[in-house]
């Protein structure tokens, strides 16, 4: 992590990409012991339907990192037109495939297909994203098997920021999708934390804001969490990534988080920058989550990293 001193109050900006690397180095050894004490690779398949050039682009970052871990990384590209059989007819074939131990199907799906009804098709044991039916009742229940990735790093984050737990803190979620916002809910809830979930229909979305001891912007507006938003010594996690087109960038767009981090960065006593904060960490967790799952296969222990 990184603190700006310059100022009187303390404030931070969490490395995630820092925080993530030393994760990676601890994930890298529990490879090398898979395969030196159990002969094991863990392997991950991955599955994207269409062309959307952000998907890909996430995909190609994904299966880089893992392969540098040691994991054996498959990718699946399906066309856009691709119907349910065809899905059905791969996903089972990773099921019965005993050298994958995990299976992600990069969302979102083209609006043809279900993404609910393919999820359901994954082996709950092999779901990397904890994205199943039965894997989110569990975390809804309390008693989590696998945790989405980017609500893991997430926590992991809070972690680092609050050593002594999240008890009682005032969480404000803004976002209630199935990938971040719910799961994320969930997680909180689980260590007693008082949970706003926000969404498209909150009304005095600053208001709650302003309440709360920590914010997690997990809506897809860029720049959505303004400076007097924020109370003083809050600390704001932005899980956005928003491309904004911009001819002038090298890549011919600008990445912008939820939060207007100029804004936010002087009051919050903490936040993560975009890119560099979240990101880092859901892919660590993509990494955690399929070790572990491999682990799993052979009814071996796996340490808790969250520590829940
Ligand atoms: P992600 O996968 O990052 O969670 P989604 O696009 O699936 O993103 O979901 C976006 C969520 O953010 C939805 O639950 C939506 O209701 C919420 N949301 C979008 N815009 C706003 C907004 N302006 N204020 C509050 N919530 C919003």
């Amino acid at each position: 992590m990184t603190a700006n001193s310059s100022t009187k109050k303390h404030h931070l900006t969490i490395d995630g990409r820092g925080l993530a690397q030393g994760l990676l180095e601890q994930f890298k050894l529990q490879v090398q012991e898979l395969s030196l004490h159990h002969k094991i690779i863990p392997g991950l398949a991955v599955i994207l339907v269409g062309d959307d050039p952000a998907s890909q682009l996430y995909v190609a970052t994904k299966t880089q990192r893992v392969r540098q871990m040691g994991i054996k990384s498959q990718d699946f590209y399906l066309p856009k037109q691709a119907k349910m059989p065809d899905l059905q007819q791969l996903v089972q074939k990773l099921n019965n495939d005993h050298a994958i131990h995990a299976i992600l199907i990069q969302l979102p799906l083209p609006d043809h297909l279900s993404s609910r009804q393919i999820i359901d098709l994954i082996n709950p044991a092999k779901d990397v994203d904890g994205l199943h039916s039965q894997n989110v009742a569990f975390l809804a229940n309390g008693q989590p098997k696998i945790i989405p990735c980017t609500p893991a790093g997430c926590l992991y984050l809070l972690q680092q920021v609050f050593p002594a737990g999240i008890s009682g803190k005032n969480v404000v979620v803004i976002g209630r999708s199935h990938l971040v916002g719910r799961p994320m809910a969930w997680l909180l809830m689980q260590q007693n934390a008082t949970v706003t979930i926000a969404h498209r229909y909150t009304k005095d979305l600053a208001l709650h804001c302003q309440r709360a001891d920590i914010i997690i912007a997990a809506a897809g507006s860029a720049g959505l969490v303004k400076g007097g938003w924020v109370r003083p010594g809050a600390v704001v996690i932005d899980v956005g990534i928003n491309r904004l087109p911009n001819p002038n960038a090298a890549r011919g767009y600008d990445l912008l988080g939820d939060v207007a981090f100029d804004e936010v960065q002087g009051k919050a006593a903490a936040i993560t920058p975009v890119p560099g904060g979240v990101g880092p960490m859901t892919v660590a967790f993509l990494i955690h989550n399929t070790i572990k799952l491999c682990y799993q296969s052979l009814e071996k222990p796996y340490p808790n990293i969250l520590k829940i």
